[in-house]
């Protein structure tokens, strides 16, 4: 896909992982709409973009909600055109142990809203999301790309039981999105990063952060700009479809 003649949506595009897909793919010369729940942070992010000579809007929108979701797709056609690309990258995290235990005695246990939170963003929000861009896309009557963000948790990892199921199923959403839409023209693949340098890992310990970084083949974190590389790579081969790109370090080895 020619990213100089495409709109490109990004969820969760107000900082992290997102605002640095947004800076490569606007630097590339797509035309970007940044979705986020967080104002500040979206009006923060379109003045960051604009004083590197890219241009973005930006659309206020919680991606669990469905109403809200139609809305703002309705919003980004009426004022940028309809959507070419969907980047599906806007998650949380509720992390907590299936069930925990002392003495034979149970002191905690995930609770239903931390598994319904994380499920509403990360998974249902990933399907409504794709849901309007493939239909804006099929109804435009262009070719269309959706990249929907994924995790190295998606195998499974302790206290993420919630995270790791929305994490596996963004993966399924994904082969049977590229299934069900190539007749159409649409290529859809997802990106699982692994450790990567973002606000949270700038705020761990030190020796937390040693430890996490000796487990990985490579030896260090990953730059958010290595996932933006992995995106960006998906838009413009226009022979990959269903796949997904594990950019980790070698952490799954
Ligand atoms: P982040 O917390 O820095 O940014 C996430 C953005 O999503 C925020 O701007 C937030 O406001 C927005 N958001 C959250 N809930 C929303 C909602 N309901 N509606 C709209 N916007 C919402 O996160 P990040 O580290 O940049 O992660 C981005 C994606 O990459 C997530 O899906 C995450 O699971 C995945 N991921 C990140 C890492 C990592 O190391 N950072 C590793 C693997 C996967």
């Amino acid at each position: 896909m020619k990213l100089d003649k495409s709109v490109i949506a990004i969820t969760g595009g107000a900082r992290g992982l997102g605002f640095a897909m947004a800076r490569r793919l606007g630097k590339q010369g797509a035309t970007l709409a940044l979705l986020d729940m967080d104002a500040d942070a979206l009006d923060h992010a379109v003045s960051a973009l604009y004083g590197e000579g890219i241009k973005s809007s930006a659309f206020q929108v919680n991606v669990a909600d469905e109403d809200s979701v139609k809305q703002v797709f309705r919003d980004i056609a009426a004022s940028l055109g309809p959507v070419s690309g969907q980047v599906n990258n806007a998650g949380i995290l509720r992390d907590a142990l299936l069930v925990k235990a002392k003495d034979g005695v149970v002191e905690k246990t995930m609770s239903l809203q931390a598994w319904q939170q994380v499920i509403d963003v990360n998974l249902t929000g990933v399907f409504l999301c794709g849901r309007e861009a493939a239909a804006q896309m099929i109804e435009a009557g262009h070719e269309g790309v959706i990249v929907n963000i994924s995790s190295i948790s998606r195998a499974g990892n302790m206290g993420q039981s919630n995270y790791a199921a929305a994490k596996a199923a963004v993966v399924s959403l994904t082969t049977t999105w590229a299934n069900e839409l190539a007749r159409y023209g649409i290529r859809v693949g997802a990106v699982a990063p692994g450790f990567i340098e973002t606000d949270m890992t700038a705020s761990m310990r030190e020796d937390m952060l040693e430890k996490l970084t000796a487990g990985v083949p490579l030896r260090r974190l990953g730059d958010p700009d290595h996932i933006a590389q992995s995106v960006a790579f998906i838009f413009e081969n226009d022979y990959f479809t269903g796949r997904v790109i594990e950019c980790d370090g070698g952490l799954r080895l």
